[in-house]
């Protein structure tokens, strides 16, 4: 039920979510959609209830991403082997300080690793199916405080200071390396890119495909037609209505099926909000023109309210 309700629910972001719903409750929806649903529920189902961490550690590149991004100054999810080794129960411990010998604060309870999502050892050092999560911290410290030693055996941390602590020597932090002005560059530099996209995105579009048979009709007055299957984008959430005209040839005239009315020699679509229509667009030539066998043409879409305007370029065939 839970592959269903997650991997189902991707369909519905490829069409109106509400309207989706209805149809798939009253068993009116299209058959593709109940098709992608059984897909997507099985892979849901086979990824995340049998496959687990089998699948974060082999098949999901983030693990391969964050090797490739971390260094031995970066703060990763740390056990504090200056500090925890050598391991062993409170008891044994004790006996081992008694004694003088080193003692570390690792009782070896195995919390960490019972809590460990990907299911393993943080205490083998940094490893590929770590993700981070820091739940392994939150095992530990409480059981840190359970037996009365500082909290932090396992907490974020750097390679580097491990080492410098074995040698005695205070901890210290890096944040500014060319590793990370680097990556803020990066970053900085995508999401610019991704915010301009965004901002200027188009909230119209306008898909053109010539008959590819016939090529053309040759007219009984002497004109040629060629026809065309025209689709409008409309991605603002209220009708709009365009106008469509056709450029690029000397008095050529444009006729669509189902438009709504002409203003001169263009045609007025009205297409609904959140939506895409389809159109069949003719387009005359007069009798006396002549024309080469490919004469580039543009169909050029308007917005009749706030002249948003698309273009597209294709061909007007002729023998
Ligand atoms: S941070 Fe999460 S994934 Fe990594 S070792 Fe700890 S519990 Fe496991
Ligand atoms: S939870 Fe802490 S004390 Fe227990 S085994 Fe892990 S590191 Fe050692």
């Amino acid at each position: 039920m839970i592959a269903w309700w997650t991997g189902g629910a991707w369909v519905l972001y490829f069409a109106d979510a509400p309207t989706l719903v209805k149809s798939l409750a009253t068993g009116q929806a299209p058959s593709i959609a109940y098709i992608w649903i059984g897909i997507l529920t099985f892979t849901t189902y086979i990824f995340a209830g049998w496959g687990r961490e089998q699948v974060c550690t082999y098949m999901c590149p983030w693990p391969r991403i964050q090797a490739s991004l971390t260094d031995e100054w970066a703060l990763n999810v740390t056990y504090l082997r200056d500090r925890g080794e050598p391991r062993g129960s409170v008891k044994k411990m004790k006996q081992r300080a008694d004694q003088g010998l080193p003692a570390g604060d690792c009782v070896d309870c195995g919390q960490c690793v019972a809590v460990c999502p990907t299911g393993i050892d943080i205490r083998d050092g940094i490893q590929l199916p770590c993700i981070q999560c820091g739940l392994c911290i939150d095992a530990c410290d409480n059981v840190m405080k359970k037996i009365g030693r500082p909290t932090g055996l396992i907490a974020y941390d750097t390679d580097i200071n491990i080492m410098r602590r074995l040698e005695g020597k205070p901890p210290v932090y890096k944040f500014v390396r060319v590793r990370t002005v680097i990556y803020v560059v990066l970053i900085a530099l995508v999401g610019g890119i991704m915010l301009y996209t965004l901002l200027n995105r188009s909230m119209m579009d306008l898909n053109v495909l010539h008959d590819r048979q016939p090529l053309f009709v040759q007219l009984s007055e002497g004109g040629l037609r060629n026809g065309y299957t025209v689709r409008v984008l409309n991605k603002r959430p209220n009708e709009r209505s365009f106008t469509l005209g056709v450029e690029g040839i000397e008095g050529a005239r444009l006729e669509v099926v189902g438009a709504d009315q002409y203003i001169g020699d263009r045609a007025v679509l009205t297409v609904d909000r959140d939506t895409t229509r389809e159109f069949r667009v003719l387009v005359f030539t007069p009798a006396d023109a002549k024309l080469p066998r490919s004469t580039p043409v543009t169909f050029r879409l308007t917005d009749t309210t706030i002249g948003e305007m698309t273009i597209v370029k294709d061909f007007f065939k002729a023998p």
